[in-house]
């Protein structure tokens, strides 16, 4: 079947994101390719296509045709078919939106967030990765992009609780902290479920999961359909006004988190009624009140920053200060927290299978990242970052050891000592 690529729609909708600061980073590019060494996907394949201000050329050629001094003649060429088929790859395959570019970018062009909008384009005309937009639709129709209807989380919930002999709280009519679930957690890494109850529990924290508004990621966000995002936060905010919630945590999972505490307002139209908090920064917080009590960690290990919880949401120093006197043999990479290389599977990448084998050449950074350091141990607080950084592990047959930093934490949990 052909697919008909409807371009002017896609020019209209680039054009829709060109109001305001966009268009000042579009023309603000001197083309200097500074941010090229910065871009984990042109390091690994050095091929000038992967080059971060190259992703940009689709909406800026539609912003010249149609915005500049020059549209008036009528003489900057058009958005072809043939541009939006090219740049797919490169805006959805090639882009984990981590920001790590604009770092480099002597304009401070932020490259992330407009990949973000231009996404929307390959929507409006037809095109786009079918497994990114079948996990925004699942989120939609199912309630998340792995099929985890209510029924199905109640069931699951049921599992982990049972599985390990924690309480888990779900649709409790009042509590202080609503806890959101990443369903790669909830069906892959159950664990991580189970150590977050236990945490919670530890600090007498009034929590609950809602069967109404449980799934952090937002896979419309990622897929550029702008009215599932939308719907994704929703039902979140929904949940948690119902139980009067003060609190919105959101599990380890990244663009879940830059998602709800930096664009849900923007999406809904108002503040949201709670402050949304990283379970990072959250048991950073439990911490600082006494309200952890752990023993220590004695394994060389080391922490991977996901990108939107370090570089783009400003968790870094909260999670090396869980670490701190916890984690005895800690090791930086180089470079690290705000530096620190992406895993290659945010932004949507890790669902879209024809960019596994992108994926497994930008694992090579970490590896050697890794090994550089001396830890035996990488340890993140993104269950992405962790199933992309598994995926890569299993395809080099690297022995170097993964983990999640809340489970990490969980196992070495005691009880408050006498005082
Ligand atoms: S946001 Fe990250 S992945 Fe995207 S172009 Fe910039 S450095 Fe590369
Ligand atoms: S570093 Fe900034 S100004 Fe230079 S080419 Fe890249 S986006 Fe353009």
């Amino acid at each position: 079947m052909t697919t008909v690529i409807d371009r002017d729609a896609a020019t209209r909708t680039f054009l829709a994101h060109t109001e305001g600061h966009l268009a000042t980073y579009l023309e603000g590019c001197v083309h200097c390719g500074l941010c090229a060494e910065a871009c984990h996907f042109y390091v690994a394949s050095r091929d000038p296509k992967h080059t971060p201000a190259y992703k940009l050329f689709p909406i800026a050629k539609a912003h010249r045709r149609n915005k500049f001094p020059l549209a008036l003649l009528g003489l900057a060429p058009r958005v072809t078919a043939a541009d939006l088929q090219h740049w797919e790859e490169l805006l959805f395959d090639s882009c984990t939106m981590c920001g790590r570019c604009t770092m480099a970018c002597p304009m401070g062009i932020d490259i992330a967030s407009i990949v973000g909008d231009a996404r929307q384009a390959w929507v409006a005309a037809g095109l786009g990765p079918a497994d990114l937009f079948a996990a925004a639709d699942s989120s939609r129709d199912h309630g998340s992009p792995l099929g985890v209807t209510p029924e199905k989380l109640r069931e699951r919930i049921d599992w982990i609780a049972d599985e390990h002999d924690v309480e888990i709280p779900l649709d409790r009519p009042k509590a202080d902290v609503l806890l959101t679930l990443s369903s790669v957690e909830t069906m892959k890494y159950p664990d991580s479920v189970a150590s977050m109850a236990k945490l919670l529990n530890h600090a007498g924290v009034s929590w609950t999961l809602s069967s109404k508004g449980y799934e952090a990621t937002n896979f419309g966000y990622l897929a550029g359909k702008a009215d599932i995002a939308k719907v994704m936060v929703q039902r979140i905010v929904a949940a948690a006004e119902g139980i009067g919630a003060k609190t919105v945590i959101i599990p380890e999972c990244g663009h879940a988190f830059g998602v709800l505490r930096w664009s849900a307002p923007n999406m809904i139209g108002r503040r949201l009624p709670f402050e949304v908090l990283h379970i990072t920064e959250y048991l950073a917080q439990l911490k600082r009140a006494g309200k952890l009590h752990l023993t220590p960690l004695n394994e060389p290990i080391t922490y991977h920053d996901p990108c939107q919880i370090s570089r783009r949401g400003g968790a870094t120093a909260d999670a090396r200060y869980l670490l701190q006197d916890f984690a005895t043999d800690f090791h930086e990479m180089a470079p690290t927290g705000t530096e620190n290389w992406c895993c290659g599977g945010g932004g949507g990448v890790q669902a879209i299978g024809r960019a596994a084998n992108l994926r497994y050449q930008v694992f090579k950074l970490k590896m050697e990242q890794v090994e550089k350091s001396g830890a035996k141990t990488m340890v993140s607080a993104c269950s992405n970052c962790r199933l992309t950084m598994d995926e890569s592990k299993a395809h080099w047959k690297w022995d170097g050891g993964l983990a999640s930093l809340v489970e990490l934490i969980a196992e070495h949990l005691v009880e408050k000592p006498a005082s």
